[in-house]
């Protein structure tokens, strides 16, 4: 293809300025907990455990740019699972309360189980995204190792447009097994994410809530974001969460509740006949930014303090070099007194073309 992208992760691009540290200053002393320069502290943290996915959903990571040419990061790039532990480790120190291990798609790393039964002891809520592909393998062993919560991705219950969405013909019923493995192993209420894209699976935005009301999960809308530069994101594409509701609304009467702490992400409704709840997730029309708390730790050691970032902070090269936890809390720290980011509230259609770091590469 003459004109194919290529993302932002494997282009050459202009190293971001340092963070500008004044060394007398520490983090997380008396002077109160860490704020950004909008007010915002640090309680989520997402690290990318790998770049690769076994699905090409069309959103995410198209099979045009992700194909067999496509070079994922080798082997030696990616930080290990003790270099990963011990910056969690700074991170919870720094005051980080959650845990999200994500991807590409977290549970193709070999042997993730050793790494959570590393973080479990750090004592945040340790929480996992997977396409749930292999959790009937996986599930116990994920459990047993001190994993508390798992989010599963499921777009459609239909067949014909889960196969088209996630473009790798994987059938429905592999992942509600997975789901089903999870509930088994102790991680009920799953959540299950749908990313709901006008005129692919919006169809089925009633039918996956007849399907998951009354089962004790939560499933949650989450509106198609301008991601990364390759998904060929455009607004029309964008179903409101307003819309979602109105439509589920209109067969199964619902009512707001109350969010489970400041700064969640997904607005909580619950079904007014008792049938469980259901989650919204509105980047796009309802920004969220002001209330953001998140870092994200991509696959090569790179922190990111936005999902729409174009660049990130190398942690990666303090790890490898010698520098002790001082160094690298000083580091995060700076980069999160000096953030300012809020991309979805200042989104045009100008920044939505702009080249963007990958999802699959910086956790999704
Ligand atoms: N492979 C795992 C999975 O499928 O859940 C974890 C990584 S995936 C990038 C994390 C979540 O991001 C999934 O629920 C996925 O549907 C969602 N996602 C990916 N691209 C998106 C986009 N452009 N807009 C909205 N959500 C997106």
């Amino acid at each position: 293809m003459a004109d194919k992208v290529i993302p932002i992760h494997n282009a050459l691009r202009p190293a971001p300025p340092a963070p500008r540290y004044d060394g007398a200053q520490r983090a997380g002393t008396a002077e109160g907990p860490l704020a950004d320069t909008l007010g915002r502290t640090m309680r989520d943290l997402r690290i990318s455990v790998t770049d690769r996915c076994n699905f090409r959903c069309v959103y995410c990571m198209p099979r045009e740019v992700f194909d067999a040419d496509y070079k994922f990061l080798p082997h030696a790039a990616l930080l290990s699972f003790e270099e990963i532990a011990r910056l969690a480790g700074i991170f919870v120190g720094l005051g980080v309360k959650k845990i999200r291990l994500t991807g590409g798609e977290p549970l193709l790393r070999k042997d993730l189980p050793r790494l959570i039964a590393m973080l479990a002891p750090l004592g945040a809520d340790l929480t996992l995204t997977t396409n749930g592909s292999t959790l009937v393998k996986q599930a116990h062993a994920l459990k047993d190792a001190g994993l508390n919560r798992i989010t599963v991705s499921l777009d459609s219950l239909d067949e014909a447009t889960f196969r088209a969405m996630n473009d790798a013909d994987f059938p429905v019923a592999r992942v509600l097994d997975g789901i089903a493995a999870a509930a088994d192993a102790g991680f009920a209420p799953v959540k299950i994410n749908m990313v709901v894209k006008r005129g692919v699976n919006d169809h089925q935005v009633v039918e996956a809530a007849r399907h998951w009301r009354d089962s004790g999960h939560i499933l949650r809308f989450i509106e198609f974001m301008d991601v990364g530069s390759t998904n060929g994101w455009r607004m029309d594409d964008v179903i409101p969460s307003a819309e979602v509701l109105r439509r589920i609304g209109e067969a199964f009467p619902l009512e707001p509740v109350e969010a489970n702490y400041g700064g969640e992400v997904a607005e909580r409704w619950r079904y007014k006949d008792g049938a469980g709840e259901i989650g919204v997730i509105s980047s796009v029309t309802q920004a969220f930014c002001r209330d953001c708390n998140r870092m994200r730790l991509s696959t090569e050691g790179s922190l990111f303090t936005c999902l729409f970032a174009q660049h990130g902070h190398d942690l990666k090269s303090l790890l490898r070099g010698g520098a002790t936890d001082e160094d690298i809390r000083d580091r995060i720290a700076a980069v999160w007194r000096l953030r300012d980011d809020r991309y979805s509230e200042i989104r045009t259609a100008e920044t939505a073309r702009q080249r963007k770091v990958e999802m699959s590469y910086i956790g999704g």
